[in-house]
């Protein structure tokens, strides 16, 4: 039997059917924008393991700055005794904050620990319960976390009731609500079931991730932010998909100008080693007395020494400038695809900078989706040796998360892997 084959039998009796995986492609290993698995085949990652390897897989530098600690120490618990690494990276973030003002950092190992804890100090400094969120936006999967995802399947369904204080408005997309539908929806939200003064935090993907790779319309931001200044409620743009150059900025909400109070890292910030973070103004960061944050992991010596040499690859290998070329030549690619009638039907590419997504259309006539072709497509995909993910409400679309240090080459070495699965699904 293929390993690749074998490895899925052991993990069917071995791992819950709760834990998904997009591919059966058992890693060996990586390199850039590379994947080999256990058979030796080779292939594009145009997935990043979800936005998280945005500088390629083992870049030397972070590789370099992790082999360094690993030398010194690997763990003490920053609560215990604490290390220079989380200082330094919480001054460099402070100082990369979209917003005016003083800013404070915390870390944590995972993106959804950030956004509970983005809720945890929202609702320290307002005194507030409630949190505004977005129908199909993703926040992780810990329970309260699960609570602010919008999507009840798989997210929601099989486990229960929620905790309470979370309320869901449409988020604007093409051929959905528009901008003043989703303000509406808060208006009505505070005349029916909410004061405004019980509210905490509006939460916020500036580009949803999971939900489908939809842009927060400028107007949307700027409706939230006056909405919440007139309020007295703090504005958290969930950066955790879109951070760290992926959108051509640092952060997402940046396009807008729009600023933020608090904002949630994760993925991309360790280049691959597990750390998240929750930068917030200082003020409201100090909201939570001594004890009241914090994890064993939050901020480990090695995802701090991973995130600052992610951050010295992001300025010097200017990656936001990196993301608009990558964006640029998968729009220009995705656009002549969608001309052509020997390929299946897509809908226009939609995204910023280089994370970029696509309808998978049933028809050349008509708007409506075809989630089984999007399946198809990416089991095609991989059989011309390259890895792409879906995503939407229904996993209606297609993204495409390259390393933003991937050369043009291997780049289009992906794409025509891609068009080679999109020509195969209609000749089949
Ligand atoms: N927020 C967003 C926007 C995400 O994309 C994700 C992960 N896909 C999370 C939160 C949760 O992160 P994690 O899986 O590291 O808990």
């Amino acid at each position: 039997m293929a390993l690749n084959t074998e490895l899925a039998a052991r993990r069917e009796a071995a791992v819950p059917r709760g834990l998904g995986s997009s591919t059966a492609v058992y890693a060996d290993r990586a390199e850039g924008a590379e994947l080999w698995d256990v058979e030796g085949r080779r292939y594009i990652d145009l997935a990043t393991g979800i936005a998280v390897v945005n500088v390629g897989h083992r870049h030397p530098r972070i590789i370099k700055a992790v082999q360094e600690q690993l030398t010194r120490f690997s763990h003490t618990a920053f609560q215990v005794a604490p290390y220079e690494s989380y200082v330094r990276l919480a001054e460099r973030l402070n100082a990369m904050a979209p917003f005016s003002g003083a800013a404070k950092s915390l870390f944590f190992a995972t993106g959804a620990e950030a956004t509970e804890n983005a809720v945890k100090v929202a609702r320290a400094a307002t005194g507030r319960p409630a949190v505004i969120a977005f129908a199909g936006g993703f926040h992780g999967r810990t329970l309260f976390a699960s609570a602010m995802t919008g999507k009840v399947a798989p997210y929601k369904r099989p486990f229960g009731m929620m905790p309470g204080g979370v309320y869901h408005v449409p988020f604007p997309t093409q051929g959905g609500a528009t901008v003043t539908e989703s303000l509406r929806a808060i208006d009505t939200l505070f005349a029916a079931d909410l004061d405004p003064s019980s509210v905490a935090a509006i939460i916020i993907e500036p580009v949803q991730g999971e939900g489908g790779f939809h842009v927060a319309p400028q107007a949307l931001l700027e409706g939230l932010r006056a909405l919440c200044d007139t309020h007295g409620i703090l504005l958290i743009a969930d950066e955790i998909q879109t951070g760290f150059a992926r959108t051509g900025r640092t952060f997402a909400i940046e396009h807008s100008g729009v600023e933020p109070d608090l904002v949630t890292v994760a993925k991309a910030l360790g280049g691959g080693f597990p750390i998240s973070g929750l930068i917030g103004r200082a003020q409201v960061m100090d909201a939570v007395d001594p004890g009241g944050l914090g994890g064993t992991y939050g901020g480990s010596p090695i995802g701090c020494a991973a995130a600052l040499a992610v951050l010295d690859v992001l300025e010097s290998e200017r990656l936001c400038e990196r993301a608009e070329t990558v964006g640029q030549i998968l729009r220009a690619r995705l656009a002549a695809f969608a001309a052509r009638d020997d390929l299946a039907p897509i809908g226009p590419a939609r995204g910023l900078g280089a994370m970029i997504g696509f309808d998978v259309l049933a028809s050349r006539e008509g708007a409506a989706c075809d989630p089984a072709r999007v399946k198809a497509i990416c089991a095609k995909a991989l059989e011309h040796g390259v890895i792409i993910l879906s995503c939407g409400a229904n996993g209606e679309a297609i993204r495409l998360l390259p390393p933003l240090t991937i050369d043009e080459a291997t780049l289009e070495e992906g794409l025509a892997g891609l068009e080679a699965a999109l020509r195969d699904i209609v000749a089949a």
